[in-house]
């Protein structure tokens, strides 16, 4: 990739609230079209991305909708919706000619690749997008693990958590006026203030392998351009 950027070769984590813009539920397509707009951008200046998406804006095992079902069971409802996001995901980056690979941890062969770690890693060298589904394609676990997992798997140079807020902040910025944000954390202080950046688990993973998170905003228009080449606001967490 160009000097010009931080990382030659990023996962970006994109919850499925994200994804629902201003909905309640579901996909909002032109959501979507955005999110899709921004990698574009950076994959064409040589950026390696691979994306992981959740699945909250259609099924989370642990919501009200699935009180009193089995949890193994809520949660593979779960991992099924984050494969709808992928492909809606897909669709969207092919439309706007960028190559794209969906590779599912749970095996759907008519839709999606299976994943092979190998093969994922060729299709990156090749400046396909690769969206892995599924997470990691086991209940109890979230998609902020499998952000985790395929990022070290891929030998990823950071993992970056797009979401609503461009940053850790010390309140919710939303409820609280006098938040402020951090600059940076370390891998420790989002463990033992409990910050919920993401799962302890991704984070202690993230921590093991030395891979930084930054979290940004990803609604802003140019906000992933400009987080990879180090201008506008984020969190670091190394
Ligand atoms: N899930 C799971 N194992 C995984 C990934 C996801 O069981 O490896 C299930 C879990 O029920 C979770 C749901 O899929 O609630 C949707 O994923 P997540 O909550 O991580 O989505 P996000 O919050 O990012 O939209």
């Amino acid at each position: 990739a160009p000097s010009e950027f931080r990382y030659k070769r990023v996962l970006l984590k994109v919850s499925g609230e994200v994804l629902m813009g201003d909905q309640p539920y579901g996909i909002d397509m032109k959501t979507v079209d955005v999110v899709a707009a921004a990698v574009a951008a950076v994959a064409r200046q040589g950026v390696e991305i691979c994306l992981v998406i959740g699945g909250g804006n259609i099924f989370r095992g642990l919501s009200k909708a699935a009180e009193g079902m089995d949890r193994a069971n809520a949660d593979y409802m779960g991992m099924l919706a984050t494969i709808m996001n992928a492909l809606a995901m897909q669709g969207a980056l092919e439309k706007i000619g960028v190559d794209t690979r969906v590779q599912s941890a749970i095996p759907m062969a008519a839709i999606a690749e299976p994943y092979i770690r190998r093969r994922a890693l060729r299709h990156l060298e090749k400046g396909r997008v690769v969206i892995f589904a599924a997470g990691v394609g086991a209940p109890f676990f979230t998609t902020d693990s499998g952000a985790a997992l395929r990022a070290a798997e891929m030998g990823c140079d950071a993992l970056l958590k797009g979401t609503s807020v461009d940053g850790v902040y010390t309140a919710d910025p939303k409820k609280d006026p006098t938040a402020t944000r951090y600059e940076t954390l370390t891998y420790q202080d989002v463990l033992a203030k409990d910050l919920r950046v993401m799962d302890a688990s991704a984070i202690a993973l993230m921590r093991d392998s030395g891979i930084p998170i930054v979290v940004f905003s990803i609604r802003e228009e140019g906000s992933l351009h400009k987080t990879l080449t180090g201008q506008g606001t984020y969190t670091v967490i190394t």
